[in-house]
């Protein structure tokens, strides 16, 4: 392992050691600086998001907002941490919630600051270091982002971004400083890192891949559901884990739905991601927009059919897709990380329920329905880590998120993530 990335580790161990013993309440005003300075700088810090993966410019100052208000949030919470007096029969009988010292956070590029700041919030706050490893094309929004931690006063070296090679985090991993690693991901790379993970009895928190089912029943507002389920398909150019991939429509409503769904589906054209104007940018990388090309061509050869076609503008620009899905099509279990929706029709709710949970994912299912009773039912018995009715679903940091199945585990946000990478201290004892 290269002698810089040990150095950095080492120096990262040393700050933990202090900032753990400073007070929650301390710890949480630099994340109030830190609010401040996303704030001012929402505009180059957004820029450098587009300049690394083609979001649409305004989309990526609405995520820098969205970091400060992730920050705002943790840096006003009461504190969940404090400790514990239990009633037993020893004088002293205590238990403390203590952090486990340098996390290793593995993330993303599709929101390259928020799965960043979404994870390193909480985790710091906690009394944790990070070390980042951000995905190969986003260094520069993480260079930005160890750039804003120091200038919001953190002490240096408590978050660091390090260019890490996938060898070199193993290699990582393996060093006994690093206590706990999470990862935002795709199920492939979850897979690698826990087993990683798993053989040095370390940690894991695991955020992956989803393919969420978007329900519309018999009697939903199609209007409603139609419009949002364009957005929920399309935003970020279809390249968001909680997106709705599999769209199930009852067929009572099927034909006046499908021809409003492609109605909104349309107002999504291809753009430079740079304007203002722009809401569907490009793919993140030639090779991705390849790989989503390969899965429509395959979904085709196994029966799909066309309703509307994917076509390649260029190597990044994708004209958005939908497919009418056969049962048994193998594509239906493979997440379309892009801008390509599957539509499947189905006879009864039952059958709708039966089908959403078909899938080896479960992140954040959506069900459209005006009778209360059905959405809840659905509610309880939709197998992901989130169900939203009526609308679209979108993270929000007072709530918890986490995944089922092969879409991972642990959780974040909320105050629940506060206590991923901490372990509870029983002190017991007599005078
Ligand atoms: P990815 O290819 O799995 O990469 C994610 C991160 O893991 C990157 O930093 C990547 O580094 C690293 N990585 C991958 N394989 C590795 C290995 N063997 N060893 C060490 N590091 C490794 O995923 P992605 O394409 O960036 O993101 C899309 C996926 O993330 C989708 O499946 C999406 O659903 C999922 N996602 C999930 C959530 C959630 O909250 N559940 C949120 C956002 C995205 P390199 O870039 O250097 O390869």
């Amino acid at each position: 392992m290269k002698s810089e990335i040990i150095q950095s580790l080492h120096f990262a161990q040393t700050q933990f050691k202090k900032w753990r013993l400073i007070s929650f309440e301390e710890r949480q005003s630099y994340f109030l600086a830190l609010e401040k300075i996303l704030l001012t700088e929402k505009e180059n810090l957004g820029l450098l998001i587009t300049q690394d993966m083609n979001k649409p410019i305004s989309q990526s100052i609405a995520e820098i907002e969205k970091c400060a208000g992730l920050c705002r949030y943790y840096a006003e919470i009461t504190n969940p941490l404090t400790v514990e007096l239990v009633e037993t029969s020893w004088d002293i009988s205590e238990v403390h919630h203590e952090p486990l010292g340098v996390i290793l956070g593995v993330m993303p590029w599709n929101y390259p600051f928020w799965q960043v700041l979404r994870f390193a919030v909480p985790t710091l706050l906690a009394g944790n270091a990070v070390v980042l490893k951000h995905a190969s094309n986003c260094l520069n929004s993480g260079d930005a982002i160890e750039r804003i931690f120091n200038e919001a006063g953190f002490p240096l070296g408590l978050f660091q971004h390090l260019h890490l090679s996938h060898s070199e985090v193993e290699e990582l991993i393996e060093q006994p400083e690093i206590r706990g690693i999470s990862l935002t991901g795709s199920d492939a790379a979850g897979r690698k890192i826990a087993q990683i993970a798993g053989k040095n009895l370390k940690k894991c928190v695991l955020e992956l891949g989803g393919n969420d089912a978007f329900i519309v029943l018999s009697d939903a507002d199609l209007d409603k559901a139609a419009e949002a389920g364009a957005i929920a398909r399309l935003q970020n150019c279809g390249q968001t884990c909680v997106a709705g991939k599999r769209f199930i429509i009852h067929q009572d409503v099927y034909q006046i739905f499908i021809e409003k769904f492609i109605d909104a589906y349309k107002k999504f054209q291809p753009k430079d991601p740079m304007l203002q104007e722009t809401i569907l940018g490009y793919m993140s990388r030639e090779d991705l927009a390849v790989d989503l090309v390969s899965q429509y061509k395959k979904a085709i050869e196994h029966g799909a059919e066309i309703i509307l076609p994917l076509e390649v503008l260029s190597p990044i620009s994708l004209q958005p897709g939908l497919l009418k899905m056969n049962v048994g099509n193998p594509i239906l279990d493979e997440e379309l990380f892009g801008p390509l929706g599957m539509v499947l029709v189905v006879a009864s709710d039952e059958e709708a329920l039966q089908v959403a949970n078909t899938t080896s994912f479960g992140l954040a299912n959506a069900v459209f329905t005006q009778n209360k009773d059905k959405a809840m039912y659905f509610a309880h018995h939709l197998e992901s880590g989130s169900v939203a009715i009526n609308q679209l679903f979108k993270s929000d940091v007072r709530l918890p998120f986490s995944g089922r199945k092969n879409s991972g585990y642990g959780v974040e946000l909320s105050v629940k993530a506060l206590f991923e990478f901490t372990a509870p201290k029983t002190i017991v004892g007599n005078w």
